[in-house]
């Protein structure tokens, strides 16, 4: 499989392609005497999530508007279902939504379906969208993004249905699209795509291709512009984004994007997502301890604490090796946050291997853990291996392991009490009745109130507090979160 870097060359028909379609919405709007409309659905990470921040910028540069909610389906003229085979029951969501539309197109409704992520790198699932959803307009997989225009347009020019999904492994840069992000204060920065490590119950590699990393310059060009225009916090992601740089000829490494990024003084937070505990140097963790806008928080998966299970799972480290970052990690960035995903019941695993990660998790002491019950993954190695543990046995090791794993993260939670925390504001609270939610540096979930004397402040606005930084007295400890109340705001404004 090759690696093609997107250059310019397709741009002209990129472009084409959008005003062409815009010419197509402009004329349907007109028809139906409403403005054209798409409903973006995604599922999975954060790279799904900023995938999906450009096919909105793409779809609104069509002329299209945004409408909501997997219940507002059929109402949209264009829906895009970008797939993810990562989680749990994605194919039962997709094809559930599939599902939906074959009322629909008897009712006579005819929304065009584009169906793109790395479900679409599965050949079975692309096959039975072939067999079984005719009405699909557009099938292809998370490696030609920069293509979506102008298969959306072929597709639609032609009323054929049209499957692409190619063998090549592409990388465009940013500034290559439009695009349309979620938050108006936080921007995700994808810096590499794919994951050479195939661990052996990961679809990821098989999905998303080969590593390959964007290029130095223009992710630093990117976050200048980003900090220009406002973005208060940036999350710099890739599968495995301590491999950065890999096969580029600059030399520059994660830990100098890392550094760079902090640099630019308009962050208040940088943050990155995901680790591996083969790549992630000593410089990274120092950096996190020395620069005050970089996260103080550490997401490093574990995934099991025997060595016997992780040499099956194919992750070339061991429970020592990882407790050593973990142990370099508590001792530099003093108060930092250190986070884990782990599996339980990956295939061949013993009571003495489960122990094992028990033992890992306490010494850890985890600030919080992500955990899952392994499930087979078609077309892995893992699916494969011939010893799966019987589902009663995962349940009650998951059981186990979660109640090990909230009370540490209650006593990460019961350890902020008590202190003053800067706070960045993400917006109003979910749980609403007047109560703003926001985070710390060591990405902690704070709830809080403010005062009415700060909300009679001059200049107080609720509708810009999002990105604000304020510090907060922390009262309370919930479970997976904390409560306070907000003293004054720190950013200066
Ligand atoms: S590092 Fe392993 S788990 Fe993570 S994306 Fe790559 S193969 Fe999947």
């Amino acid at each position: 499989m090759s690696i093609i870097r997107v250059d310019n060359s397709e741009k002209t028909e990129f472009d084409k392609a959008i005003e062409e379609l815009k010419g197509y919405f402009s004329d349907l709007s007109k028809s139906k005497g409403r403005p054209a409309t798409y409903n973006l659905l995604t599922y999975g990470c954060q790279l799904n999530e900023s995938d999906s921040e450009k096919l909105a910028g793409m779809l609104q540069s069509m002329g299209l508007e945004k409408i909501e909610g997997s219940g507002e389906l059929a109402a949209a003229d264009v829906v895009v279902m970008n797939t993810c085979s990562v989680r749990e029951n994605a194919d039962k969501h997709l094809f559930g939504n599939l599902g939906v539309f074959k009322s629909f197109r008897s009712s006579g409704e005819n929304s065009i379906i584009a169906v793109c992520g790395c479900m679409m790198k599965v050949p079975e699932n692309v096959e039975k969208i072939r067999r079984s959803y005719p009405y699909v307009n557009l099938v292809f997989d998370p490696q030609q993004l920069h293509r979506f225009p102008i298969l959306l347009r072929d597709a639609v020019s032609m009323h054929k249905r049209s499957v692409s999904i190619c063998g090549e492994d592409y990388i465009a840069e940013d500034s290559y699209f439009p695009i349309e992000r979620e938050r108006k204060f936080r921007a995700l920065v994808p810096i590499m795509y794919g994951c050479n490590n195939f661990c052996t119950y990961c679809i990821v590699p098989y999905a998303r291709g080969r590593e390959r990393s964007r290029s130095f310059s223009e992710i630093m060009k990117e976050l200048e512009d980003l900090a220009s225009k406002g973005y208060r916090e940036v999350m710099l992601l890739g599968q495995n984004v301590n491999s950065y740089g890999k096969g580029n000829d600059d030399g520059k490494t994660f830990a100098d994007i890392l550094e760079e990024a902090s640099k630019i003084s308009e962050f208040s937070r940088i943050r990155f997502m995901s680790s591996h505990p083969k790549d992630l140097s000593d410089r990274v963790i120092d950096i996190m301890a020395d620069r005050p806008n970089v996260e103080k928080h550490l997401h490093l998966a574990l995934q099991s604490g025997s060595d016997v299970v992780l040499k099956r799972m194919n992750r070339p480290y061991t429970a020592e090796g990882y407790l050593r970052i973990a142990d370099y990690f508590r001792e530099r960035v003093k108060g930092g946050s250190l986070t884990t995903d782990i599996i339980v019941g990956f295939p061949g695993e013993t009571e003495e291997d489960f122990v094992k990660t028990l033992e890992v998790c306490s010494r850890a002491a985890f600030d919080a853990a992500f955990t899952f019950q392994y499930s087979i993954r078609p077309g892995t190695k893992a699916a494969e291996f011939p010893d799966q543990i019987p589902a009663d046995v995962v349940t009650e090791r998951f059981g186990r392991l979660t109640e090990l794993t909230n009370s540490l993260t209650e006593q990460s939670c019961k350890r902020l009490v008590g202190r003053k925390e800067e706070i960045l504001i993400e917006g109003i609270s979910k749980a609403g009745g007047g109560v703003y939610s926001g985070r710390t540096i060591t990405n902690h979930l704070v709830n809080f109130t403010i005062p009415d004397e700060i909300k009679a402040q001059a200049g107080f606005c609720e509708d810009s507090l999002e990105g604000r930084l304020c510090s907060v007295d922390i009262q309370y400890a919930r479970p997976y979160s904390v409560d306070g109340v907000m003293e004054r705001f720190t950013d200066g404004k």
